[in-house]
């Protein structure tokens, strides 16, 4: 009788699940929303071009083809920054992303119509004149997460792997490198990172199987390992 109930439930019970599955992706519906001061910056990561995440769709991980903002996780975690455990809500409800207003976790048909649509990319919300722009685009070109992921799949493989795992760590280091100009050049705060530059290579590696361990020889150099 309670399963019967369950699967035939037609509100929300506050359970929490889809604010747990992680934050929203931001459309330009949203916008609003930062504007008015409900959310910033410092609460949204990108998910760059050429990056694995998962598709709420499809509920899988995908090689996302355009770029992409959302809410961050807590800590290393994806549960959405806005979600308050200890009372079951959400921190800005009233204010909440036009996904979260259509996801209904009975009917996920309307959420599903607006997925990959009118979606905001970085330049979108940041001024077109401020000069982190420049370094943005220096970074996509240095450090393309096509290639990485690249990188990573045929390492697994276990093809080509010293000259590949060469040039992970090449790119592992200009990743770090490029984020630490811009905190130490432009006065970039570290809450703004994850929007600015997406998630860190060395902590995307180590999702994938690769861990990362700073080197003897060169203080803030990371060298990729297969684990
Ligand atoms: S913004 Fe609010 S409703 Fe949307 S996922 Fe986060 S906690 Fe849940």
């Amino acid at each position: 009788m309670k399963n019967q109930y369950k699967n035939h439930r037609t509100f929300c019970i506050r359970c929490g699940t889809c604010c747990i599955k992680g934050g929203p992706v931001l459309h330009h519906e949203d916008k609003k929303i930062l504007l008015e001061g409900h959310a910033g910056h410092q609460h949204l990561v990108t998910i760059r071009k050429g990056e694995m995440a998962l598709n709420p769709a499809s509920n899988k991980l995908e090689l996302i083809k355009r770029e992409l903002v959302k809410v961050i996780g807590k800590g290393k975690e994806w549960s959405c920054y806005f979600y308050n455990e200890k009372k079951a809500s959400c921190e800005i409800y009233d204010h909440r992303f036009i996904e979260c207003r259509l996801l209904k976790c009975w009917d996920t048909s309307e959420l599903k119509a607006v997925v990959g649509k009118n979606t905001i990319i970085r330049a979108d919300i940041i001024n077109s004149s401020d000069p982190i722009m420049t370094v943005i685009e220096t970074h996509e070109k240095e450090c393309p997460c096509y290639e990485l992921e690249r990188l990573i799949s045929e390492i697994s493989r276990g093809k080509y792997k010293s000259r590949n795992l060469e040039r992970l760590t090449e790119m592992v280091r200009k990743d770090i490198s490029i984020r630490s100009y811009a905190r130490s050049e432009l006065g970039l705060k570290e809450e703004f990172e994850p929007f600015i530059f997406g998630r860190p290579f060395f902590e995307i590696i180590t999702t994938r199987g690769l861990t990362s361990r700073i080197s003897d020889d060169s203080p803030g150099k990371r060298v990729p390992e297969k684990r």
